[in-house]
């Protein structure tokens, strides 16, 4: 039988890999893993970590402007260090990345540092060493996309924008998904001047209708000019900035620039085509429920082959790959319900279809809203307003949708997603004794089903 250097070995550090390979290693199988960069991938280094600490950071200028509704007087007018931030997350961004190597070490991986490339089914190569593997698996992840224009040379990336130097005054946030939002959100918190242009009528695509108008008015009472149905056509440096020319005539002179305008899969330079796995139509390593590529010895996870391109999926599909190939189990991931928040100000937090979602699917459904001033907000003089909404599968009564806009939003639905999962129906909902006083008691209290 022929032998390897490894039972396992996982190209990227990120998410995805460095679950795989711990948990694969703490099984006792002998397992490489090769990163080209800081450990942690995406998530740690320019994803949800960084992004979730300068959201806390926006956070705080809008406790500052409530708090004199509280009683509490200061004596002077808050000020905002952006580079001490940044070297804050620097440091707690560091001490992760040392976490991880830790978690690693510990599983027995042996960590090798550099960019690595396929060479046949069972061989990948890094910096010109050879490693032989029963098993190889592909977390290399995912990267931003930004569109052909004149100047684009002069745009940034999301991986750029947490050690912006200096601070952006006036920020142009191009894009509507999630990660757009998310950044004109904490950007404007943090006291930028945002603009934010997308090519569409309504920001955040896929998400429910009423969840998306609700967020793009609260974005913007808080300031962010939001600039729908338009393009950039071509970004210019000038002596004073960047001179931005958007598809209606519009003109804007910026300081940045961010296109978050999507991302790609992590494919190139990985030698795919030397072992020959395939990809699927959207550019993305094609593999079956089991995360299997077109060659049997290899696997992919994550962003790079996920239709569901976020942390607690890559870490679930790795631990799909690992309990087939080094235990017990040989098992199916379950996409349905999948929560998710958006950590703009306020959140979003979903979980679920979306009406129009809920209506393709399952035909007649009942739909229960709310709008209303959440209670911290009487005094604090902020006119923001929290929005919720049921989608109910009207022939079983089950919860099929749960969408809420409002503080918190991400840590409220992560519970509710524990029930949808259980198939609670809004009976069960309707039976639950609420939490009082909290926004998160409204879904248990949502008596009156909207006239469609
Ligand atoms: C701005 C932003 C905010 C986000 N916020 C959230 C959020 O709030 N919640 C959430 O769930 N998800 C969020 N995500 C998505 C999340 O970061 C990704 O889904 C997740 O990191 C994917 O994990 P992964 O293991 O597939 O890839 P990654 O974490 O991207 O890791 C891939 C790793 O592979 C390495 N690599 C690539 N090619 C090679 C090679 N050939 N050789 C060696 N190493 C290689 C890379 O350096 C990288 O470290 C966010 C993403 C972004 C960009």
């Amino acid at each position: 039988m022929r032998t390897y250097d490894f039972d396992f070995f996982v190209i990227g550090g990120g998410s995805g890999g460095v679950r795989a390979a711990r948990m694969a290693g703490q099984r006792g199988a002998r397992v490489g893993l090769a990163e080209a960069a800081e450990l942690g991938g995406t998530c740690v280094n320019v994803g949800c970590i960084p992004k979730k600490l300068y959201s806390y950071a926006a956070g705080y200028a809008e406790a500052f402007e409530e708090a004199a509704g509280y009683g509490w007087q200061m004596a002077e007018a808050p000020r905002f260090d952006w580079a001490h931030l940044k070297a804050q997350r620097a440091r707690e961004i560091g001490r992760l990345n040392g976490v991880y190597g830790t978690l690693l070490k510990n599983a027995g991986v042996q960590l090798i540092t550099g960019w690595a490339q396929l060479i046949d089914a069972h061989t990948v190569e890094v910096d010109g060493q050879r490693h032989t593997a029963r098993h190889i698996l592909i977390a290399t992840g995912g990267t931003p996309f930004v569109p052909e224009l004149p100047g684009r040379e002069h745009v940034v990336t999301s991986d750029a924008m947490f050690d912006l130097d200096p601070f952006p005054k006036r920020l142009m946030v191009v894009g509507g998904g999630y990660i757009a939002c998310e950044f004109a959100s904490i950007f404007r918190g943090l006291g930028a001047a945002v603009t934010q242009v997308h090519r569409r009528a309504h920001v955040l695509t896929g998400f429910d209708d009423d969840v998306r108008q609700f967020l793009a008015s609260e974005m913007g009472k808080a300031g962010v000019d939001l600039v729908l149905s338009a393009e950039v056509e071509s970004v210019r440096r000038t002596e004073k900035g960047l001179d931005v020319m958007l598809s209606r005539g519009r003109q804007h002179e910026v300081d940045t620039v961010l296109f978050a305008t999507g991302r790609v899969p992590n494919t190139e330079g990985l030698c795919l085509e030397a072992a020959g796995v395939a990809l699927d139509d959207r550019g993305a390593i094609a593999v079956d429920a089991h995360y299997r590529t077109s060659v049997p010895s290899i696997f992919a996870v994550g962003d790079v082959s996920t239709s569901a391109p976020l942390t607690p999926v890559a870490l679930a599909e790795a631990m799909v790959v690992v309990d087939s190939l080094f235990g017990d189990r040989r098992r199916r991931m379950d996409y349905e319900f999948i929560p998710t928040a958006v950590f703009t100000h306020p959140n979003i937090g979903t979980c679920g279809y979306s009406e129009s979602d809920a209506r393709a699917k399952f035909g007649k459904v009942d739909v229960y809203c709310s709008d209303f001033k959440a209670l911290r907000h009487t005094l604090s003089g902020r006119n923001e307003r929290t929005f919720m909404k049921l989608v109910v599968d009207k022939a079983s009564d089950r919860v099929v949708g749960l969408h809420m806009v409002g503080a918190d939003a991400g840590e409220i639905v992560q519970g509710f997603a524990v029930a949808m999962r259980a198939g609670a129906t809004k009976a069960l909902f309707d039976s639950t004794i609420g939490i009082h006083p909290t926004a998160a008691e409204e879904f248990v209290t949502m008596r009156d089903a909207s006239a469609v």
